[in-house]
């Protein structure tokens, strides 16, 4: 079955008790018992499994080519418990540019917990592989990297720490499982932040893990679910599991414009440069083109200037939204540097867009007129 059809059919049925096309959203936080006890038909209770969130987790699973998924109650709480499956003492590489939650993450609730983490330039041949130490236990990748877009070659990244003894985890929220699929490149665990394009539309919170294999580090994540419950509500699910229907045209549609507005502002005037992991020097290109099926519909502009020229372009701004997340139906602006607190090392002439479903030459249009004030 090719990705498109998948996206439709994957975790969905026609209901068996009513004929209903559209999925039921399943609220109950409770299941009958058999007269003899069990429960035949493997509901029990809310926190444990729930019909609308299995139905989301098998269509994620499915599309990235993995054994299982879990869905948790957000993005974070998904990478959490991947930590959290880890021990006191344990070394995680990650990323020097990553999502800046996972860095707080790690930092100021798994680093008192006793995990310890070193950050590396992925995208950099050599640098996670001196980065590792032998406790290390996973390398966290993020591709393309929030917010300058480089790409990390997941297969280089999982031969080295498969070597090692390390597992692989890759943020995969920016491509999407149509323009990337980690696990055919080694990886071992993919996380989203459903938030963003699964479920597309901004309104929605959620996060999934999806497993290459059905092993210890899964029954793990899955005790971390089902015990720690952090889940994913029923509603979000049905709300995910529907964005996933229409997820290929979406992201195509989002990464063909995003690419054309990206060689739009290429060489532009007032823009000092574009980071696209399309463009020939937006680092890890060669890896994007290996790894990647299109680009995506994410673009960093850096403007000419400094913060306040930046500040300005996005106050201008007529058909974008000024808003921080990504990946919904309508393009937003987000001044990333100002947003991301003192530790950043985000360029402060740096617009972060993520492009929706509006024309692109709308979005190009509205962008000249803010750029020239
Ligand atoms: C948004 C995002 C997250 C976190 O997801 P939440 O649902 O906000 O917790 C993690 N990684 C990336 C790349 C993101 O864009």
């Amino acid at each position: 079955m090719r990705i498109e059809t998948a996206a439709v059919h994957a975790g969905r049925s026609v209901d068996p008790a009513t004929g209903a096309v559209a999925p039921p959203l399943h609220l109950s936080t409770t299941y009958e018992r058999d007269a003899d006890g069990g429960y035949e038909r493997g509901f029990v209770y809310g926190r444990t499994s729930n019909p609308s969130r299995e139905s989301f987790e098998r269509a994620m699973a499915t599309l990235e080519g993995g054994a299982c998924a879990m869905a948790f109650a957000s993005g974070l709480a998904a990478a959490s418990a991947v930590f959290q499956s880890l021990r006191p003492g344990d070394h995680v590489v990650a990323p020097r540019r990553l999502y800046h939650g996972v860095r707080t993450l790690l930092e100021s609730i798994h680093g008192p917990w006793g995990l310890t983490a070193s950050h590396a330039e992925m995208h950099e041949p050599g640098a996670a592989e001196a980065a590792m130490t032998p406790g290390t236990r996973l390398v966290w990748i993020e591709s393309p990297a929030n917010p300058t877009l480089e790409t990390t070659d997941i297969r280089a990244i999982a031969d080295m720490a498969h070597a090692r003894g390390a597992l692989v985890c890759c943020d995969n929220t920016f491509a999407t499982p149509i323009l990337q699929r980690p696990i055919e490149h080694g990886a071992d665990l993919v996380m989203h932040a459903a938030t963003k394009w699964i479920g597309g539309h901004s309104d929605l919170t959620g996060g999934v893990v999806v497993f290459a294999r059905e092993d210890e580090v899964a029954e793990r994540v899955r005790e971390v679910q089902r015990v720690g419950g952090g889940v994913m509500a029923p509603f979000d699910c049905w709300l995910a599991a529907r964005g996933v229907r229409s997820l290929a045209c979406r992201v195509r549609a989002a990464s063909a414009s995003a690419a054309r507005i990206a060689a739009h502002f290429d060489g532009h005037a007032l823009v000092e440069r574009v980071l696209y992991p399309g463009l020939r020097d937006c680092p890890g290109h060669a890896a994007a083109a290996r790894q990647m099926e299109g680009y995506g519909g994410l673009v960093s502009l850096c403007v000419r200037g400094g913060r306040a020229e930046a500040m300005g372009a996005a106050s201008r701004v007529r058909l974008f939204t000024r808003a921080t997340s990504l990946g919904g139906v309508e393009s937003l602006i987000e001044h990333r540097e100002s947003i991301e607190g003192p530790a950043t090392t985000t360029p402060a002439n740096l617009l972060r867009l993520s492009i929706g479903l509006e024309h692109p030459d709308d979005l190009i249009a509205d962008l000249e007129r803010a750029l020239a004030g």
